[in-house]
């Protein structure tokens, strides 16, 4: 087991309705010295791409994101979500459903901020159904703009929807893969990678 995976079995949470508490450390409290090995290890994954900005989506991508961009070099910038409509021409829109929420969001990033030069390196910290992500690489394609790869703290291996992105061409590197989990014994079993 990585660092991350020794995490997860030391302090989540399982919860019914394939749902992972990790409110701990990751994503209500953080814990910042864990995101800097994440930084790290996101930095030896994607070694020898030219990487200028870090993409994520408000509000819980963004801690990670921040710690990681250090090791990058690079600014983030993160989707906001927002229910106005009156914004069309300056901003990039993209819809995505939240897995947790089950409510449907816009989110927006300001044209000012992303565009055809940028190599771009999106940071989440789960990977579900795939919503949040497919929105973010929906506003990197509108902005004509690169995606060099895509960092997820934990991917939930059973949605398969890693796989859909995968053979999609890019470059998906999960620090945990959760294969399966129990929420009456608590167990979570990890790919091996
Ligand atoms: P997706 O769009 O991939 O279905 O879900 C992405 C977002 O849903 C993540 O950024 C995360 O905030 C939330 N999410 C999905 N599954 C879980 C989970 O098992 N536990 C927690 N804490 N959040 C989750």
């Amino acid at each position: 087991m990585n660092f991350l995976e020794e995490r997860i079995v030391k302090d989540g949470i399982v919860k019914e309705g394939n749902v992972l508490k990790v409110d701990s450390f990751l994503n209500h409290q953080m814990d910042i010295e864990l995101f800097e090995k994440m930084g790290e290890e996101f930095k030896k994954r994607f070694e020898g791409k030219e990487i200028n900005k870090i993409l994520t989506i408000e509000a819980s991508g963004i801690g990670i994101a921040c710690i990681v961009a250090r090791y990058f070099n690079a600014p983030v910038v993160f989707a906001k979500k927002s229910k106005s409509i009156n914004i069309e021409g300056e901003m990039y829109v993209a819809d995505v459903v939240s897995f947790t929420h089950k409510n449907a969001n816009q989110v927006i990033v300001s044209k000012k901020f992303l565009g055809p030069n940028d190599k771009v390196l999106i940071i989440d910290d789960f990977l579900a159904n795939g919503c949040a992500l497919q929105g973010l690489i929906s506003i990197v394609n509108q902005a004509g703009a690169t995606v060099e790869g895509i960092g997820i703290a934990i991917e939930k291996g059973f949605q398969l929807e890693g796989n859909v992105i995968r053979n999609m061409g890019f470059q998906l590197e999960s620090l945990a893969i959760v294969d399966s989990m129990d929420a009456a014994t608590g167990e979570v079993k990890f790919r091996g990678q």
